[in-house]
């Protein structure tokens, strides 16, 4: 039976950071996850921003690993090939507003944060050319940064496959017994062995804690909507401008994102139950915020809604290492999750190092990024068409990106994916249009990729089927 060092379930960026960076320390790892693809929790719907570490309360988890997270971002892009938007952030307000940025200022510096600058107007209009009238002052974060989430967390686990790691998509585990050896996990059809377990499962981390014998984690849910808008509004903000916070939210924010759009959100919703549905009083309550902010904003440019869901636990991070058991958890990763989790990673593997797991030297492979076009000379694109026309050949007008950039990506994935983890990779179906115009051609390219009828081709989990059969009388008829 396959035995591993560390059984990693979560393949959210905190599982993907933890995966990566164990099995790059030479531990046989593998990565486990529920749904059919990575990255389909709050990892994928977030605002992608790496943030300074101000807004942090002192001392907590939350502060630590931020700040030295946020440190760790810029190589960690440039092994990946990972696009990292260094531009900073903005946190405004008012002529009543210089209490609580100072009240920020001086909690980063205590957090270790560099770089903290307090503008005046004159200051913050050398930055944002779009600031309502009324913004008087302005903390600027030098060191915050902006990436896209789920191609991070993509491109880490296909690092962490290229150097040993294995991967398990669509694993319901069901069974997570103790014996002599190490822990024996089992979905009903396939048992394997591992020495640790790393629980990294957000809104499901009671489910791998109750097989293991914990008590449950208490946990409540945030969901946060978003508006994105058109390409073309690209520059409205410069950077992510945040209003100034209250107790329990960083507020509604404007920010660009690598890919040059502009966004709009999160809202800060209680909700009982994890789901992430978009709301008009959502939108609504984006529009109001953000018109306090930002001048110059065409809501009819939005071309897209979505919400994620943050999990918390408590006002911290919970992370706790129960050396008798050999089993890690990792919870409550709301935000800055995304910002601390390469930091979280590497505490994780530096406590199982010290409780015994032996690091090995590898042989690294690096990860190759996708080819985009758009970022090709004319001369390298005419090259490239000449040994592959399918490079020539324009499946998604919008986002640009051709047939051959989808075989790429559907030939180095190890698991069969949908049109969503394509769109993630790819952009394909993100712009404009939402995919009216490309999403027949997609499907048909994938289908004749996977050797299967269109039909059998999903939007995420086998049950969001898109193409299907038209009866006589409709859809609907018997
Ligand atoms: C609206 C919003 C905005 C945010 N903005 C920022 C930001 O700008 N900067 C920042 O630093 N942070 C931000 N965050 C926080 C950040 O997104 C999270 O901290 C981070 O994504 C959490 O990652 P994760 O891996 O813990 O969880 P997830 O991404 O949710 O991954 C958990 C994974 O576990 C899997 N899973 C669940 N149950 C099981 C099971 N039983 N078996 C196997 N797998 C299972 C799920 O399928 C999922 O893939 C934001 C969060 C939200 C919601």
């Amino acid at each position: 039976m396959q035995k591993y060092d560390v059984a990693i379930f979560g393949a959210g960026i905190v599982g993907a950071f933890i995966f990566d960076t164990l099995t790059l320390k030479g531990l046989k790892c593998v990565l486990i996850d529920k749904g059919e693809d990575v990255c389909l929790g709050a990892s994928k719907a977030n605002s992608g921003i790496i943030h300074a570490g101000y807004d942090c309360a002192r001392d907590t988890l939350k502060a630590k690993f931020n700040v030295l997270g946020n440190k760790m971002y810029p190589e960690i892009a440039k092994r990946l090939g990972e696009p990292i938007g260094e531009c900073g952030s903005l946190v405004v307000g008012d002529k009543d507003s210089l209490l609580i940025l100072t009240e920020l200022l001086n909690r980063g510096m205590y957090n270790g944060v560099k770089n903290l600058e307090i503008l005046d107007r004159s200051g913050l209009e050398k930055l944002e050319k779009n600031l309502n009238k009324n913004i008087a002052y302005g903390l600027y974060a030098k060191d915050a940064k902006i990436i896209s989430p789920y191609h991070f967390t993509i491109a880490l686990v296909e690092e962490s496959l290229l150097n040993g790691g294995e991967i398990k998509l669509n694993y319901n585990v069901n069974s997570i017994q103790r014996q002599n050896d190490g822990y024996l996990i089992s979905d009903g059809k396939e048992n394997f062995m591992a020495n640790y377990i790393v629980n990294a499962c957000a809104e499901g981390v009671n489910e791998i804690g109750s097989l293991v014998g914990e008590p449950a984690i208490p946990l409540t849910y945030t969901k946060g909507e978003y508006v994105l808008l058109d390409k073309d509004e690209f520059g409205l903000a410069c950077r992510p401008i945040f209003p100034t916070p209250t107790k329990n939210s960083k507020g509604i924010l404007a920010c660009p994102t690598v890919n040059g759009n502009t966004f709009f959100g999160p809202t800060a919703e209680d909700i009982k139950e994890y789901e992430t549905s978009v709301t008009l009083s959502g939108i609504n309550k984006i529009k109001t915020s953000i018109l306090k902010m930002i001048d110059n904003v065409n809501f009819k440019r939005i071309i897209k809604l979505y919400a994620g869901v943050r999990v918390k636990t408590g006002d911290d991070f919970y992370i706790n290492f129960n050396e008798n058991k050999n089993y890690f958890v990792i919870a409550g990763i709301c935000s800055p999750g995304l910002s601390a989790a390469p930091a979280i990673a590497e505490y994780v593997a530096n406590s199982l190092i010290e409780k015994g797991l032996q690091v090995k030297a590898i042989k690294f492979t690096p990860r190759r990024p996708y080819t985009n076009i758009l970022k090709l000379s004319n001369q390298e694109l005419s090259n490239l068409i000449k040994k592959d026309k399918n490079y020539g050949d324009i499946v998604c007008n919008c986002e640009k990106v051709t047939k051959g950039e989808i075989l790429e990506v559907l030939n180095r994935t190890p698991f069969k994916l949908t049109t969503d983890g394509i769109k993630r990779r790819l952009r394909v179906t993100m712009g404009r249009c939402q995919g009216s115009f490309c999403y027949p051609r997609l499907i048909k390219i994938m289908a004749d990729y996977y050797n299967c009828d269109e039909k059998e081709i999903c939007f995420r989990g086998k049950e969001s089927l898109i193409v299907c059969d038209i009866k006589e009388g409709g859809i609907y008829a018997e």
